[in-house]
């Protein structure tokens, strides 16, 4: 789900650095704050298929939607989510969402991907995820690990 509103209007696009209105594109553990030119323009290639689309076009397919492994609630939590400029510094920052549920096992995460991922990590309680850093000789060396718990069970 995309982070409130009010906050948007403060961030600042990773791509040209504008202070402008943005969205935030969540792959995976990265996050991509991009405004809409840049969102246009930029593109991202899937490393399994090899397709390339541009970043809006990502975003669009990723929050169109409804999905049979997440269910949305109406209860609020506030959390951080990280955040880069570099993409190599990030920092915390507070958000206010609302939380998903894992439709099979009913485990509550502050993000609707968290909730889709939930059955690939096995259903557990927590899990670490990975911000920044680099890869050397193939294997990938984050900067920071954060673990990411479940807000309990729906
Ligand atoms: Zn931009
Ligand atoms: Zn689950």
């Amino acid at each position: 789900m995309p982070p409130p509103k009010e906050l948007d209007m403060s961030n600042k696009c990773g791509f040209c650095e504008t202070k402008t209105e943005t969205d935030m594109l969540v792959l995976g553990d990265q996050w991509l704050e991009f405004c809409s030119p840049c969102g246009e323009k930029e593109t991202l290639t899937n490393r399994e298929t090899g397709e390339v689309a541009t970043i809006k076009a990502v975003f669009d397919k990723t929050e169109d939607g409804t999905s049979d492994k997440a269910v949305a609630t109406k209860t609020k939590v506030t959390t951080t989510m990280m955040e880069t400029t570099n993409g190599e510094t990030w920092h915390e920052k507070s958000i206010e969402v609302s939380l998903t549920a894992c439709s099979s096992c009913g485990l509550l995460w502050d993000r609707k991907w968290q909730a889709e991922s939930c059955e690939k990590r096995g259903h557990v309680e927590s899990f670490p995820q990975h911000y920044g850093g680099y890869v050397e000789n193939g294997v990938y060396k984050p900067a920071n690990t954060y673990i990411r718990k479940s807000y309990g069970r729906n």
